[in-house]
């Protein structure tokens, strides 16, 4: 029936699994009816986010004009964004969430002819993109778990899948990675952007950027003026504490940014996404206190669980990989009975891994516990 009626769909939509989301609280309440859940589950700022956003929020909500359109061209924030990143505002491209960029550029980019690369057990969002687009993936194998970087991102491996792909058009790489914390070189980066082709456009997620040690931090925007086939992009979700509003940002050439303008939504922020994300930047003191506490609960959280002979990924992120040894479906089970929700990774084909956030003190804490009873049982 559904063969016949979704005759003319895209092949690569009716073969796509669609993408899953951390559990929210309300949906453990409800199907386990565990109450006081705490979610650590989607890599979401444990402070909340500055309270000067939630004044200028509550002001616009209560005198703002509902009626208007956004501001479709988000010229206030990308004048702010502009002075942080010493950039020209026509090299920003705005997007709902920085996911929308990514399928901005998989809109532009790619197509039944051409492929994208990324490495195995990368953002689900890149495979998603692209199969959408009914193009085809090139994934690069990960680095061996023996690595500095387990499974993290092997550069040597895409320089050569290059060479032997030459339909690849988009290359994607998440520093730090999501799910598994992982990082690269700065100087690594650098050297294999020299490497690939003008015609190839790489497009560089730092959704976790503020959390990098400043030490292991690449200078990505001074990269953008040598490789004008490099786009660069963060979010307000991870730092800034504003997943529900969507709210991210490209950097990249103008020349770039007008095309990926040409098929974004009109109005894909709106008016208090853009708003919200405008005075979340004007609060740097902000952003400090969530990444001190992230990098001090880090390395509180790994120093516990390796003390009890888990294997923990390296992370610049604000989430820990662990690797059980086992399938983890029972361990998540059992810390979702005990009103911790953390995320499975066998989507990511890392069936023995449950990638944790970091959360406040006391919320790991909780983890720990609830952890510490169910390999106990
Ligand atoms: C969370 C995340 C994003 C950002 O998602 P938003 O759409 O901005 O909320 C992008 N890339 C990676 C790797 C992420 O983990």
């Amino acid at each position: 029936m559904t063969q016949t009626l979704f005759k003319h769909a895209a092949t690569g939509v009716l073969s796509l699994e669609a993408y899953s989301p951390g559990m929210p609280i309300e949906e453990l309440q409800r199907r386990l009816g565990v109450s006081s859940a705490i979610k650590l589950a989607s890599n979401e700022n444990p402070l909340g986010c500055s309270p000067r956003v939630r004044e200028a929020l509550a002001a616009a909500v209560s005198g703002g004009d509902m009626a208007r359109y956004p501001d479709g061209s988000g010229h206030r924030l990308k004048q702010k964004l502009a002075a942080m990143h010493g950039i020209e505002p026509e090299r920003i491209t705005l997007g709902n969430g920085s996911n929308d960029i990514i399928e901005l550029l998989g809109r532009v980019f790619l197509g039944p002819d051409r492929a994208a690369m990324f490495s195995a057990h990368a953002f689900a969002v890149y495979p998603i993109i692209t199969q959408a687009q009914c193009a085809r993936a090139v994934v690069v194998p990960a680095l061996p778990a023996s690595a500095d970087q387990p499974y993290g991102h092997d550069l040597d491996g895409f320089a050569r899948a290059l060479a032997a792909h030459p339909d690849v058009a988009l290359i994607f790489i998440a520093n730090p990675n999501n799910p598994t914390g992982t990082w690269l070189d700065a100087a690594r980066i650098e050297a294999f952007l020299s490497q690939v082709p003008d015609d190839v456009i790489v497009a560089l997620d730092e959704a976790y950027y503020e959390y990098m040690a400043p030490a292991i931090r690449g200078d990505s925007r001074a990269w953008l003026d040598r490789h004008p086939n490099l786009v660069v992009f963060r979010t307000f979700s991870k730092t800034y504490g504003l997943a529900s509003l969507r709210a991210g940002y490209s950097l990249s050439s103008a020349a770039l940014a007008d095309l990926l303008n040409r098929v974004r939504q009109p109005f894909n922020n709106n008016s208090l996404a853009l708003l919200a994300a405008e005075i979340a930047l004007g609060d740097q003191d902000f952003v400090e206190a969530s990444v001190e506490l992230n990098t001090r609960e880090r390395e509180r959280l790994t120093k516990a669980l390796r003390a009890r002979e888990l294997n923990v990924l390296p992370s610049q992120a604000n989430f820990l990989a662990i690797d059980f040894g086992r399938d983890a479906k029972p361990v998540h089970q059992g810390l979702l009975e005990r009103g911790v929700i953390v995320r499975p990774l066998a989507s990511y084909d890392l069936p023995r891994f449950l990638r944790v956030s970091i959360g406040t003190a006391a919320e790991n804490d909780r983890f720990l516990e609830a952890l510490g009873e169910v390999l106990a049982a």
